[in-house]
């Protein structure tokens, strides 16, 4: 079935007080999600330059009681119970994984993913995430026992602006059987073009992705990556697609250290933009659905003016859940093209 990019140009017409109050005109565009049909604006016009914001003091200011350094570790955070993990904690490289005091779920954990306190996005090697992801996967293969209900999520708040209280980068790992409202949707569109064209709509959504190109960044061995049309991020939200996947445990180590490897080139990428915070989610299904393929989601953060702390969620995202795009993802998919 055809894939429909669905996208309608508006104009607003205004008196400018920066030309005489001359006859004036802005441009914005509405988009659709051509899976679910979740709506987004796109004023591409803008071309935002993430503003710098004064991150040493936060930075410093957290590393004398930050219980996620070396040194305070095994005495600031908690143990998992021994009928759980008779280890107390999960450690692999410097990645270690411990129950989160203030829990999602039933089976809820910290990955702290570095003995380094703070790291820009240029200094992410990529052995940091395929240890942290090996080490999420072993977690969740221990708490979950049926694959075919519980979801294994994995994310990672990264800074203040993408609502982490903790500077030392660490992701969230838990088990649970409801996986919040945006896979939730998700699934349900996928299974209803599932039934009705006898097919994975991520198998006809990739042909389509690859055929334009637009916003295509690169066809790696098991995994496709491209921006989204639609973002959630008012930059753009960057999107890893793995073919025939649906969880985290259908992932090789081969998969696992590809992602990695990608991980430490976009994050490089984005850091020399200007961007210091992010939000990333794999988003899988659950064993037995094909009619989902596993994805990996980045969405940039950042204050919009951070000498007043302005946050990018005003009323239009956080209350009527409209994503306002100032990046356009045809034009960032192009820059990161060029940028490999
Ligand atoms: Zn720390």
């Amino acid at each position: 079935m055809t894939i429909f990019f669905k996208k309608q140009d508006k104009v607003c017409r205004f008196l400018n007080p920066f030309s005489g109050f001359e006859p004036s005109e802005a441009k914005c565009q509405v988009r659709w999600d051509p899976l679910t049909g979740r709506s987004g604006r796109l004023a591409h016009f803008v071309g935002l330059k993430p503003p710098a914001a004064d991150l040493s003091q936060i930075i410093e200011g957290s590393k004398n009681n930050c219980p996620f350094c070396p040194e305070n570790l095994s005495a600031m955070t908690p143990k998992f119970i021994k009928e759980e993990i008779s280890e107390g904690r999960l450690e692999k490289g410097e990645s270690v994984i411990f129950p989160n005091l203030m829990p999602y779920d039933a089976h809820s954990a910290l990955a702290v993913l570095c003995q380094k306190h703070y790291r820009p996005l240029t200094d992410f090697p990529p052995q940091i995430f395929s240890n942290a992801f090996a080490n999420c996967l072993d977690y969740l293969e221990r708490v979950i026992s049926d694959k075919a209900r519980t979801f294994g999520l994995v994310t990672w708040n990264y800074l203040p602006a993408a609502g982490s209280s903790q500077v030392h980068p660490h992701f969230q790992v838990y088990a649970t059987e409801t996986p919040g409202n945006f896979i939730s949707t998700q699934m349900a569109a996928s299974q209803t073009y599932y039934r009705e064209n006898s097919r994975a709509y991520w198998d006809d959504y990739l042909n389509a992705e690859i055929q334009t190109g637009e916003r295509l960044i690169k066809e790696a061995g098991s995994s496709v990556w491209l921006t989204d049309f639609v973002s959630l991020s008012v930059l753009t939200d960057i999107i890893a697609i793995f073919p025939y996947k649906q969880t985290l445990f259908d992932l090789s180590m081969e998969a696992l250290e590809e992602t990695a490897s990608m991980l430490n080139s976009l994050l490089s990428y984005l850091g020399k933009q200007g961007i210091y915070s992010l939000n990333m989610a794999w988003m899988p299904a659950v064993e037995g659905r094909p009619d989902c393929w596993l994805q990996l989601r980045i969405s940039p953060r950042l204050y919009l003016a951070p000498h007043v702390w302005c946050t990018e969620t005003p009323s239009l995202f956080y209350q009527y859940q409209e994503s306002f795009m100032v990046w356009s993802p045809e034009d960032t998919a192009k820059d990161i093209r060029a940028s490999f």
